[in-house]
């Protein structure tokens, strides 16, 4: 089943400006050198009450998602128990729809770990790489241990599931950020790789929030309305935003 698309225009209660700027905040990067594949970061900036009042945004909407702790993903070394409790929030949520439900089974299925790191510029990254012994347990998905910490679960799992799609290409051997039989922009990001990512993310985020977003203060939730009003605008808008956001040189910077 496929995620219905999405063409209304989102209400977001900000400027064109401040949407900008939270994107540049949020909505991070994804390199690829062989066998990776990065994605998005975000700091937590939280909304100044300027901002909201600038933006004519008086309502506060905590939209809470319910939270069934259905823990048996594979976690990488070094997670801690707080670290492990987001990061499961964000997988657990990944299952709200068909393709998530798809992705998750795709990691459990590989034995793939979610980890976290000190990324300094790109809010988390995939490695798709196969074991000794076949199969794809050496993959991993590393998302940023401020992220982790800071973010609502939801964008959490948007962020997983960008990333479990540059594991699910790689593994399906449609991955252009390996084979490289894409345009790399100048920081060496592979944008056909990058759209595929980023528009499986907004689907997920269409599908559980609907055609108007999620109304937030957060501007790692905004950043998210705004990728998926791009996408709800057609597929030509969708690379043009996707390839403003991911043309920064710190791009894959500090991921070893
Ligand atoms: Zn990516």
């Amino acid at each position: 089943m496929s995620p219905p698309r999405w063409r209304q225009p989102l209400i977001i209660a900000l400027t064109s400006a401040l949407t900008t700027l939270a994107l540049a905040l949020i909505l991070l990067p994804a390199f690829t050198l062989a066998g990776w594949t990065g994605s998005l970061p975000a700091p937590l900036v939280p909304v100044l009450n300027s901002v909201v009042a600038a933006g004519g945004l008086s309502q506060t909407v905590a939209a809470t998602l319910p939270f069934v702790d259905d823990s048996h993903e594979p976690f990488c070394a070094g997670v801690t128990a707080g670290q492990r409790h987001q990061l499961q929030r964000g997988l657990t949520l990944m299952g709200r729809t068909v393709a998530g439900q798809r992705l998750r089974q795709l990691l459990t299925h590989h034995d793939i770990c979610a980890g976290t790191a000190a990324i300094p510029y790109n809010g988390g990254y995939a490695r798709a790489e196969r074991g000794l012994f076949g199969g794809w347990s050496s993959s991993k998905i590393i998302l940023d241990e401020v992220l982790v910490a800071e973010v609502d679960a939801d964008v959490l799992a948007s962020m997983l599931i960008h990333e479990a799609t540059h594991i699910e290409r790689a593994i399906a051997g449609t991955s252009c950020g390996i084979s490289h039989d894409c345009e790399a922009l100048p920081n060496g990001v592979h944008l056909e790789e990058e759209i595929a990512a980023h528009a499986a993310e907004a689907e997920w985020w269409i599908e559980v929030h609907g055609p108007n977003g999620k109304r937030s203060l957060s501007l790692a939730a905004l950043a998210q309305n705004r990728l998926a009003a791009s996408f709800g605008e057609g597929p030509d808008a969708f690379a043009a935003l996707v390839r403003e956001l991911r043309d920064d040189p710190r791009e894959g910077k500090g991921i070893t």
